[in-house]
C-alpha cells in the first residue's frame, strides 16, 4: 500500500475517566485544608469545577493538567514527521524500528500534494521503486536492515505509540495546529486535539494554536489571522 486517504491514522487508546473533576482536585488540594481523599468523595457540579479549573489556568498553575495523560496510537505518517513529533521532550514514544522490522517490497510513503500538484508524481512513484528494489537486493546479500535501511526516504511511513500530558497536549497544539507548522504534522495534531475534544468539549478553547491563545501573532511570517506582536 501506497497511499490512503485517511492518513495520518490515529486513535486515543487511553484517556483519563474524569479530568475536569481531577483537574478540580488538583487545583482545590493546594486551597483546602481538607485531605484530597475527601475532596475527591464530594460531588461538585461540572460548572462549578471549570469555573476554579479555568481560573487556576489563567493565573498560569499548569502542573495541576500533569495528572491527565492520553495515549495515541498513530500510523501512516512519514519519518519526516515524526522526526518533528519526538523534538517534544515531554511525550514519551514507542516508535516502530527500521532496525528489526525488514521492509517486505515495497515500503509504505507519504506523497505530498504539492509533488502531485507539480506533475512530478510518476517520477516520485519511479524513485520509490527503485529504491524498494534495491533495499531488497541489500537484505538478499544479508545486509542488516539497521544499514539497509539508510536508503530510506524520510516519505518512508512510521508508527507509533505516543503519549502525553494535557498541559504537553495544550503546548503541541499551540505549537503545531499553527500554520507555519508542516501541513502533516499539522493534520497529525488536529486529529489528535479532535479525539480529545469529542470526549472533552470543555478542552476545545485550550486545543488552539497560540495566536488564538494569545490573541495575536509572534512569528516572523503571519498568516494574517491575529496582528503581529509589536515590540
Ligand atoms: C513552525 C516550527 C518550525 C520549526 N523549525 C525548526 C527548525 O528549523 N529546526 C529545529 O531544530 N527545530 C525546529 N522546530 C522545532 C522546535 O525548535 C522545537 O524543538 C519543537 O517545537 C518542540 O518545542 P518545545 O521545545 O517548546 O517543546 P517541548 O520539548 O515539548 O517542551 C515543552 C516546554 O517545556 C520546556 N522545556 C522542555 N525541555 C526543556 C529544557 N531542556 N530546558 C528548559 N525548558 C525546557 C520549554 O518551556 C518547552 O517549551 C520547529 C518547530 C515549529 C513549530
Amino acid at each position: 500500500m501506497t497511499e490512503n486517504k485517511e492518513f495520518p491514522m490515529v486513535s486515543l487508546i487511553n484517556a483519563p475517566e474524569n479530568p475536569l473533576k481531577t483537574i478540580y482536585l488538583a487545583c482545590r488540594t493546594c486551597y483546602s485544608a481538607d485531605y484530597p481523599c475527601n475532596i475527591w468523595e464530594k460531588d461538585v457540579d461540572d460548572a462549578k469545577m471549570l469555573k476554579l479549573v479555568k481560573k487556576v489556568l489563567q493565573s498560569g498553575h499548569h502542573s495541576t493538567i500533569e495528572h491527565c495523560q492520553y495515549v495515541f496510537t498513530i500510523s501512516g505518517v512519514s519519518r519526516a514527521c515524526t522526526h518533528q513529533l519526538v523534538r517534544h521532550r515531554h511525550m514519551s514514544f514507542s516508535q516502530k524500528s527500521q532496525r528489526y522490522v525488514v521492509e517486505q517490497g515495497q515500503f509504505e510513503y507519504i506523497t505530498p500534494q504539492t509533488i502531485k500538484n507539480a506533475g512530478f508524481e510518476d517520477e516520485y512513484h519511479v524513485f520509490m521503486k527503485n529504491t524498494a528494489e534495491f533495499y531488497d537486493k541489500m537484505i538478499e546479500k544479508r545486509i542488516p536492515a539497521e544499514d539497509a535501511r539508510f536508503i530510506l526516504p524520510n516519505a518512508a511511513t512510521s508508527s507509533l505509540v505516543a503519549s502525553l500530558n494535557l498541559r504537553e497536549m495544550i503546548h503541541l497544539a499551540n505549537l503545531r495546529l499553527c500554520v507555519s507548522a508542516q501541513h502533516e504534522i499539522r493534520k497529525l495534531v488536529k486529529k489528535m486535539c479532535d479525539l480529545v475534544v469529542k470526549k472533552e468539549p470543555w478542552l476545545g478553547e485550550y486545543l488552539v494554536p497560540k495566536c488564538e491563545k494569545n490573541g495575536f501573532c509572534d512569528e516572523i511570517k503571519s498568516c494574517g489571522r491575529f496582528p503581529q506582536k509589536v515590540e
